[in-house]
């Protein structure tokens, strides 16, 4: 299927690995110039290349850590008007709801609610200027189906989608959408970091706990970030125009809902 954005600019946050590159790799497929980001440098330049090689497309790496106002200003002076959005960052570490202090819940907020709302707020007017634009936020499925150890994201997440669930009404009179990707579990380092904690907290390998994990999973298997990548590009193509404020989940059907 022809996606009908060859041409087309993105910013792709937090995309040197996981769920983001998946998302920068599928854009590029459909002919989209990239601008990619994550905070170390390294490995970040190393897939910009490699996708500009492998596609033929423009990218532009911004080593800049997108859940502070400087980093944001960075991706932005890269790109002031994308006609794509993708929104993404680190997700907050686990622990206890007796845990939490203020300042632990004001840093998931910025990272994780704030942040792409501000990125939203300074790039939609240009989508509206040009009748035509797509954002995409990369949340969790603890959006739908809270997970206890993860109070942090389901706050910080659900903050998000309450805005996304008003603006998105707000913008696509103008030919422009915002939807959010809800993942379940993924095989990324973020996957591993956490079957490696599961495996440490319970004596158990780290084979076992994804061994465990998989049982509660209908698919019978961790998704994996092309497949991600490529609903995200479906959700910024040409076809994707009538989708406006939804929440998809992709979990291999791990998260137990009729709707
Ligand atoms: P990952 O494999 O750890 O990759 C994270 C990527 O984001 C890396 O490129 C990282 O590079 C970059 N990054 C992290 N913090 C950043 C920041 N502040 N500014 C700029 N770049 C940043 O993680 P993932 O599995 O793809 O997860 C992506 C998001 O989805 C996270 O919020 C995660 O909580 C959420 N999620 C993931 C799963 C899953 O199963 N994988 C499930 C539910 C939700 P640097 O470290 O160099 O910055």
């Amino acid at each position: 299927m022809d996606l009908g954005i060859q041409g087309k600019t993105a910013i792709v946050c937090a995309s040197s690995k996981g769920l983001g590159l998946g998302c920068a790799e599928a854009l590029a497929e459909a002919g989209v110039n990239l601008v990619m980001n994550a905070r170390t440098e390294a490995p970040l330049v190393a897939a910009a290349e490699r996708i500009a090689k492998a596609h033929g497309v423009t990218v532009t790496p911004v080593a800049a850590d997108v859940t502070t106002e400087d980093g944001r200003a960075a991706v932005l002076a890269a790109c002031p008007a994308p006609d794509i959005l993708v929104t993404n960052a680190g997700g907050p570490p686990p622990g206890m709801w007796s845990d939490w202090e203020r300042e632990d819940f004001i840093r998931a907020i910025d990272a994780n609610m704030l942040a792409p709302i501000m990125l939203m707020k300074a790039t939609l007017p240009h989508m509206i200027d040009k009748g035509w634009g797509r954002v995409v936020n990369i949340t969790s499925q603890s959006v739908k189906a809270p997970i206890p150890q993860l109070g942090l994201s389901n706050t910080a997440r659900t903050g998000l989608t309450g805005y996304v669930a008003g603006t998105s009404r707000q913008v696509a009179p103008y030919g422009v959408t915002i939807n959010n990707l809800l993942p379940g579990i993924h095989d990324t380092e973020r996957a591993r970091a956490l079957d490696e904690g599961v495996a440490k907290a319970r004596g158990i390998s780290v084979e076992e706990a994804r061994a465990e994990r998989i049982q509660t999973i209908p698919a019978r298997r961790y998704g994996s970030p092309s497949e991600f990548g490529a609903m995200c590009a479906f959700l910024c193509s040409r076809h994707a125009g009538f989708i406006v404020g939804q929440n998809i989940l992709l979990d291999g059907g791990q998260v137990n809902l009729t709707m």
